[in-house]
């Protein structure tokens, strides 16, 4: 059987004991968190054991390299923590982590999924990335994220080459003043229609350029807002601007809809629906111009409480659509009870799938099921015309990516709407502003 996911009160009980000796002992500790990137995408190509295969084989790994006092458990459905007292610096840790790297990279079962598992590290030291096990923990597990986002297999907290934001202390301090003052602002990326290549509406994408900062990406600021329950402000301000974006072009004549990303927490309040309806009272905005995307994740966080907010949002006439599909636990049967209206194929699917055909079987059977249970389907993340002809072939309804055009400022999405890109892939039929983008990025 796969190691249980240990409570995070547990995890954090352990790390509490750990640096109480560390200190007490004048030590450091290194905290390190281990993602087995991929896992959720084995698993619903190769079910449920074959998952299960690769965490027993790394809970064993891992614990075939620990030394006597190290401690070892599951945090979460793909992530590992190692805590390794001992060690002195930086320097030492980290060769801790490349230990680890290649002992996990040389595992059997790692080789036999066929390259569909990665590994990253997030890497935090007591006493130099703070005193407390909650924020060690999330201090590594920052630098995990920023490990995935930048391809790196080992992050260290607070290490410059990294990110140029990754003081996450730093970026938490000025977040909710950034905020308040309304510094975060909405881009909007574009999606078309597969079927007839006519533009169907925007995802409003937060962006935050701090004085302090300069600019930092939602990737590192959006985890960071919700482990300090900032996300409920950052949140509110976003479904303002962008409802008052609608309003604003409705009074240029443009109509359309904007799909607006929501967080777990959000789903946590009872009364959410009841203050939108307030909200598009207040800016005059029918409901159906209002998207709001939803991973898998957040929902199955607490599934009753976010199902009923799910369904009074679309009694209102809200749209639900499931973000990053395929990257949460779902199983196909999850699908039937699903208060959604669309499905979003995470970009790591859409991203491999002219290279690697089993990436295809899965998008193909879940573009089949969604429509069987009446899901729109969206694939996000096309960067090229080969992407889009497969997904025209497999009857996917809506395309967004870079290929048609980067997130944007809200002034250039009214000519961008007017633009149609054509049936057959074709750069030179693209949208202006698209063939400003690839040729910006050399093609
Ligand atoms: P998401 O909602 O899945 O958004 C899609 C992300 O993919 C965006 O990254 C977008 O810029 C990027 N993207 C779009 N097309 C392509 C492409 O062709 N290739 C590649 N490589 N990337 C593409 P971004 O803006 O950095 O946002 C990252 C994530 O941050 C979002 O993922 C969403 O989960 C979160 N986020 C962004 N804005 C908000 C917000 O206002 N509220 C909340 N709760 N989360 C947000
Ligand atoms: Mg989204
Ligand atoms: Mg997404």
């Amino acid at each position: 059987m796969a190691p249980d996911i240990l409570s995070r009160a547990t995890v954090l009980a352990k790390l509490g004991e750990l640096v109480d000796r560390a200190r007490n002992a004048d030590r450091g500790l290194g905290v390190l968190v281990v993602r087995i990137g991929g896992l959720r995408r084995l698993t619903l190509g190769g079910g449920y054991a074959a998952g299960d295969r690769v965490l027993i084989d790394v809970d064993e790994c891992l614990r075939s390299v620990v030394r006597r006092d190290d401690w070892i458990g599951r945090i979460g459905d793909q992530d590992f923590v190692f805590l390794a007292p001992h060690v002195t610096d930086e320097g030492q840790l980290l060769l801790g982590a490349n230990r680890l790297l290649r002992a996990l990279e040389s595992m059997r079962p790692l080789h036999g999924a066929g390259g569909a598992i990665n590994l990253s590290i997030g890497v935090a030291a007591f006493p130099k990335h703070g005193s407390d096990p909650e924020r060690l923990l999330w201090t590594a597990e920052v630098a995990l994220g920023l490990s995935e986002q930048h391809a790196n297999p080992v992050s260290v907290a607070g290490n410059e080459r990294t990110a140029p934001s990754n003081h996450y202390w730093q970026v938490e301090t000025l977040l909710s003043g950034a905020v308040e003052r309304g510094e975060i602002e909405l881009h909007y990326q574009p999606k078309f229609s597969l079927r007839d290549g006519v533009y169907d509406g925007v995802e409003a994408l937060a962006r935050w350029t701090s004085a302090e900062l300069g600019v930092v990406s939602p990737a590192v600021f959006i985890p960071i807002a919700e482990a300090s329950e900032i996300i409920n402000d950052l949140t509110w301000s976003c479904i303002n601007s962008a409802l008052q974006q609608l309003a604003d072009w409705r009074s240029e004549s443009f109509l359309t809809c904007i799909a607006v990303n929501i967080s777990a927490i959000c789903l946590r309040a009872v009364d959410f629906s009841e203050r939108i309806r307030g909200v598009l009272a207040l800016w005059n905005v029918k409901p159906y111009s209002l998207t709001f995307e939803v991973t898998e994740s957040a929902i199955m966080n607490d599934p009753k409480r976010s199902f009923q907010v799910l369904r009074d949002l679309r009694e209102l006439g809200v749209r639900i659509s499931i973000d990053d599909f395929g990257t949460g636990h779902s199983s196909f049967s999850y699908f039937r009870g699903l208060p959604a209206d669309e499905l979003k194929i995470d970009r790591s699917f859409v991203a491999a799938l002219a290279a690697s055909a089993a990436d295809g079987h899965i998008v193909r059977s879940i573009i089949d099921l969604a429509h069987k249970f009446g899901f729109t389907v969206v694939a996000e993340g096309i960067e090229d015309a080969e992407t889009v002809d497969i997904l025209r072939d497999m009857r996917c309804d809506v395309a967004q990516g870079y290929y048609f055009s980067r997130p944007t400022a809200a002034g250039s999405i009214p000519a961008l709407a007017k633009s149609k890109f054509p049936p057959t892939a074709d750069a030179r039929h693209l949208p202006q502003s698209s063939r400003g983008d690839l040729a910006h990025r050399g093609r």
